[in-house]
């Protein structure tokens, strides 16, 4: 530094050779720039320190920025979260009241099924035909098997529909049919069976809706009997 300045002070004192008498000493006139200088340096090195002062603020502000766009964006995806969770939860509450109503729309339907069975059954009229068709039959049965033993017949119960203890055939009214418990009868007894609504097994008292469109043909057919 004094090596330079020095060099300076030298050079300056050179450029700036009195050309007339009133011109101050060539050393004034160095000392004077040198101080300049000097000024110029130390503003130099404020204007850095401002700057670099500055640049530490403007990364500063930069993160701050940043931080505060990452939080923006977190806060977003967070709102975007609680709207897709209310979303689901309403989703849900609607699915549980249609199914909670569709269940209860179910056991009103079942009910009134059950009321409809009970009516009929307390139709006087209706069991007593019931009851005679029942007898009837029994009694045919009876004879039936009279005849077997006096003849020494072979007695296949699963031959013959055991609702009216004729034997299955296939012929219209005594195609065997299949009802959904499992019971096999004939095409005759499970026309009598249907109800406009509903089919109620006499065997084991299952009952299950049908269409007022529904008809014996709607059962399968049961030939297995013919093998067995
Ligand atoms: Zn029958
Ligand atoms: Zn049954």
């Amino acid at each position: 530094m004094t090596r330079r300045r020095g060099k300076k002070s030298k050079k300056t004192a050179h450029v700036m050779n009195p050309v007339n008498s009133e011109s101050p000493p060539s050393q004034f006139v160095a000392d004077e720039v040198d101080d300049e200088l000097k000024k110029a340096k130390q503003e130099l090195e404020a204007v850095q320190h401002k700057l670099d002062f500055q640049k530490l603020c403007n990364f500063t502000l930069a993160n701050d920025h940043q931080k505060a766009l990452t939080i923006l964006e977190l806060d977003k995806k967070l709102i975007e979260k609680q709207s897709e969770i209310n979303s689901l939860t309403h989703q849900l509450d609607v699915e549980k009241l249609v199914s909670s109503r569709a269940k209860i729309q179910q056991d009103t339907q079942d009910l009134m099924l059950k009321l409809k069975i009970l009516e009929d059954e307390e139709d006087q009229e209706a069991a007593l035909k019931m009851e005679q068709e029942t007898t009837e039959s029994l009694r045919k049965r009876s004879n039936q098997l009279k005849e077997a033993l006096k003849s020494n017949l072979k007695i296949k119960p699963w031959k013959d529909c055991q609702l009216c203890f004729q034997e299955f055939a296939i012929n219209v009214d005594m195609v065997p049919r299949l009802l959904q418990c499992g019971h096999t009868i004939c095409s005759a007894c499970l026309r009598k069976l249907m109800k406009p609504t509903y089919t109620k097994c006499p065997f084991d008292g299952a009952v299950w809706r049908s269409s007022t469109t529904e008809t014996v043909d709607d059962f399968p057919k049961n030939y297995k009997v013919f093998d067995m």
